[in-house]
């Protein structure tokens, strides 16, 4: 009897002994990744190509200081790693003529300001080679994207301009449509790019500027892609066959934005992630533009909050979306064209986060959630910043040789 009892102890004993053991292993091996992932974000260049925290460089709000509202600031920017951005030159589509002009040069004013203000934490780029150099010198590597083609009056000389002050890219609209080119968000007027639109588009490419077809009708995309002769980017879109945005882009979409050298750059915010809270957000549409158009004269960042009051009290809460989502529309889109042509476009500052994203802080999960997937590193780096830093090389190589063809 005893020894039936030794040898049951003894078999109890291995079973637990093993079992610690492959707890240990899988806890080791659990660690071993998120300090890979550490190791590997933090030694990154972590660019987003879309970030809408300009407006408040024309206030008092401090960029160096710690906020407790708001998508990012530089502390936060550091401890989250990232340390690239294009800061949006955002203007509301209904802004036209002399106004949006004045409006987008004192936007821009406000970003020279800010690099000049802080020439140890901050360089304004123009060019990947600036990216690298900020990135080498431990700088943030600032640039600026123009969201709304309204903003150039129509005209071509004022573009030129734009370049001149170190505009990177130019979206073609924002939410309504411009003279030249339809919106996602507007009801068709020119089927698509006017003949105009499609000077615009290759002007930029002229001046090695990227054509953003954020925001922009899928016809205006069609025919931007067909006059581009440099690849393009989605600087803030997600993609329509998990979440049915019109602000997504369809499969198709990215398959041939992709073919052409181009980058699609996650959107985060909630509603364009998540189908249940776009449903919601359909449903809640009408009430919520006649909200915007009550509070317009109203900060963004106090209005929206009170907007999302208004509504859940009229629908109901809307269902909450996680930040796992932003990992899932970029493994849909690196899955349907690679890990080349997929990047990171935040939307912070312009909108609702998703839970778990709730400010740039949170941003070393991504690369944490997509080691796990099994992603290669270099693969990570790529979709980080490295795929953006490429696109602007290949963009200002097509502007290069356009310029030396006569
Ligand atoms: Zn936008």
């Amino acid at each position: 009897m005893k020894r039936v009892f030794a040898l049951l102890f003894t078999f109890v004993w291995a079973v637990v002994c093993l079992g610690t053991t492959m707890a240990q292993t899988t806890a080791q091996k659990t660690d071993k990744v998120a300090e890979r992932a550490k190791k590997l974000h933090f030694s990154s260049l972590v660019l987003d190509t879309h970030i809408d925290v300009t407006p408040k460089l024309q206030t008092d709000w401090k960029f160096a200081e710690r906020h407790t509202t708001g998508h990012i600031d530089l502390p936060r920017m550091k401890e989250g790693g990232l340390n690239g951005l294009f800061f949006s030159i955002y203007m509301s589509g209904t802004v036209t003529g002399p106004k949006a002009v004045n409006d987008s040069l004192q936007r821009i004013a406000a970003v020279h300001k800010l690099a000049e203000d802080m020439p140890d934490q901050v360089l304004l780029c123009r060019t990947a080679a600036d990216i690298r150099k900020a990135h080498k010198q431990g700088k943030i590597a600032g640039l600026m994207g123009m969201e709304g083609g309204h903003m150039i009056n129509n005209s071509l000389p004022l573009l030129r301009m734009y370049a001149e002050l170190g505009v990177r890219y130019l979206t073609l609209t924002h939410s309504v449509n411009t003279d030249w080119a339809d919106s996602s968000g507007d009801q068709p007027k020119h089927n698509g790019l006017t003949d105009f639109g499609k000077d615009v588009v290759r002007e930029l490419n002229r001046l090695g500027m990227l054509v953003d077809i954020s925001h922009v009708s899928d016809k205006t995309f069609w025919d931007a892609l067909a006059v581009s002769n440099a690849p393009m980017i989605a600087s803030h879109s997600s993609c329509r066959a998990i979440s049915g945005h019109p602000r997504n882009m369809t499969d198709e979409m990215i398959k041939a934005l992709a073919a052409k050298g181009g980058v699609i750059q996650i959107n985060y915010l909630d509603s364009f992630i998540d189908p249940q809270l776009f449903e919601y957000t359909q449903k809640t549409q009408a009430a919520r533009r006649e909200l915007l158009q009550k509070y317009q004269n109203e900060p963004r960042e106090t209005v929206l909050p009170k907007i999302r009051e208004e509504l859940a009290a009229q629908f109901g809460a809307p269902p909450k979306a996680s930040w796992e989502r932003i990992v899932e529309h970029i493994d849909h889109a690196v899955k349907l064209v690679g890990a080349d042509h997929v990047g990171l476009g935040s939307d912070f500052d312009g909108g609702s986060m998703p839970v778990g994203m709730e400010d740039c802080t949170k941003l070393p999960q991504i690369t944490e959630a997509l080691l796990r997937k099994g992603y290669k590193e270099q693969d990570v780096r790529k979709i980080l910043g490295g795929n953006t830093v490429r696109l602007l090389e290949d963009v200002e190589r097509a502007a290069k040789k356009l310029r030396t063809v006569k």
